[in-house]
């Protein structure tokens, strides 16, 4: 496939080039040539009047929690978990995660996502619909025995019992994951045989850490630890580790995580509904950004996610230089591959890594008068993208999704709605 002279084509490759007027040629779902009249293939995309982008990176999401879409709004985390969360999620069975999960899909490509890594229930349900929707991701079992030691076998084996799920499914493009929950609710057995199945399998370790104040305090009072001393005492934190939220750190704690070239995921709008802080992004130097959940979003609308993320850092900091433009856009794309080990393959528009694109109208209102690109792309665009590439796939194509049938999707959960 063609795509022909696109009018601009934000590679964020090294240099961080801005590309115009440029041909890609895309063979085997990956990016063979990047250049001017590059010779005609079978199909051949008019890209005159489109920016090119590298689809977006999600790198903290439940996605089976688009059922769950507004239904509470005002409570911080405990309180939204215990009371209008906990007891919803107990409803969700393998079919409603599914269905969830499709739906969550759907949102995150007609915003230009291509990837995403998810934590949640019902895995092997979560795949079948990651593999319909065309995108890639990261799954992997919630794990948490409450420290209940009657609990941690079973959940190490189920979690277990989820991966070869997927590893069944044969898709280079779902890759499980492993995800104890949090220090809240897994105990130091359960963390350390989370560590030992990512060490067994060679995967990613993705888990929530220090997301409140209370978090912090529980482990201190009732572990002598903080959460992140606690993981790195216990060895998890070594090799793929990435951290999800990561707000409340002490100066030992940051140096850790820079020394160990950690990652956390940074999320904005979550973290500020459920008022549990804000991220030390500017003195962080592995960040990545994610939505977390419909139900603590509201969206996972990426091009939102990095506008408040971004404001809001300067709001911390009272400080206009605590974090670029271009570093919050760079932990949408090439920073989001580099924390899930990706970034060979995707994350930037370069010769030899796949096809992963998303177009987007040169003029949509948000995106003129063209000044800078990424400041657009930023702070005003509202993510409404034309079409996204995947593998060299398309998954949407003028702004409707290519593997299913949304309209009918929307109206099967609508009817959920009496469930929740
Ligand atoms: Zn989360």
């Amino acid at each position: 496939m063609l795509l022909r002279n696109c009018r601009f084509i934000v590679t964020q490759n090294e240099k961080r080039e801005i590309l115009e007027n440029k041909d890609i040629l895309i063979e085997n779902g990956k990016i063979l040539e990047i250049g001017n009249n590059l010779s005609k293939k079978d199909e051949v995309v008019d890209c005159s009047d489109k920016i090119i982008i590298p689809g977006l990176i999600n790198s903290h999401t439940h996605a089976a929690m688009n059922l769950l879409r507004g239904v509470s709004d005002d409570k911080n985390l405990q309180e939204w978990l215990n009371e209008d969360i906990w007891p919803r999620e107990a409803k969700i069975n393998g079919e409603l995660c599914y269905q969830g999960t499709l739906l969550a899909t759907a949102e995150m490509l007609l915003t230009g996502t291509t990837c995403f890594n998810d934590m949640y229930f019902h895995t092997g349900d979560v795949a079948r619909a990651a593999e319909k929707s065309g995108m890639k991701c990261f799954l992997g079992q919630v794990m948490h025995d409450f420290f209940d030691e009657d609990k941690t076998d079973d959940e190490v084996k189920n979690a277990e019992k989820e991966i070869t799920k997927i590893v069944d499914l044969k898709n280079e493009r779902i890759k499980p994951a492993i995800t104890p929950h949090s220090v809240e609710t897994c105990s130091d057995e359960l963390l350390i045989k989370s560590k030992e199945l990512a060490n067994k399998y060679n995967l990613l370790l993705h888990m929530h850490l220090s997301e409140t104040e209370k978090e912090v305090n529980d482990c201190l009072k009732n572990r002598g630890k903080r959460p992140l001393i606690l993981l790195d005492n216990l060895g998890l934190i070594k090799n793929k580790f990435i951290g999800a939220h990561g707000i409340h750190f002490n100066e030992e704690e940051i140096n850790l995580l820079n020394k160990n070239n950690s990652f956390i995921i940074y999320n904005p709008c979550s973290n500020a509904k459920l008022a549990s802080g804000i991220c030390p992004a500017r003195e962080l130097n592995y960040l990545c950004i994610g939505t977390d959940s419909v139900a603590s979003n509201n969206n996972l609308n990426l091009f939102e996610e990095m506008k408040f993320g971004v404001l809001l850092q300067r709001v911390k900091y009272n400080d206009v230089g605590a974090m670029s433009t271009q570093r919050i856009f760079d932990s949408a794309t090439i920073e989001g591959a580099r924390a899930l080990g990706i970034e060979k393959e995707t994350g930037s528009i370069e010769i030899g890594k796949k096809a992963d694109l998303v177009l987007i109208d040169k003029n949509n209102i948000f995106l003129n008068p063209n000044h800078n690109i990424i400041s657009n792309l930023v702070y005003s665009f509202n993510g409404t993208v034309s079409d996204v590439m995947i593998n060299g796939n398309f998954s949407v194509r003028n702004k409707e999704i290519v593997n299913f049938d949304l309209g009918e999707l929307i109206e099967k959960v609508e009817n959920f709605r009496e469930l929740f």
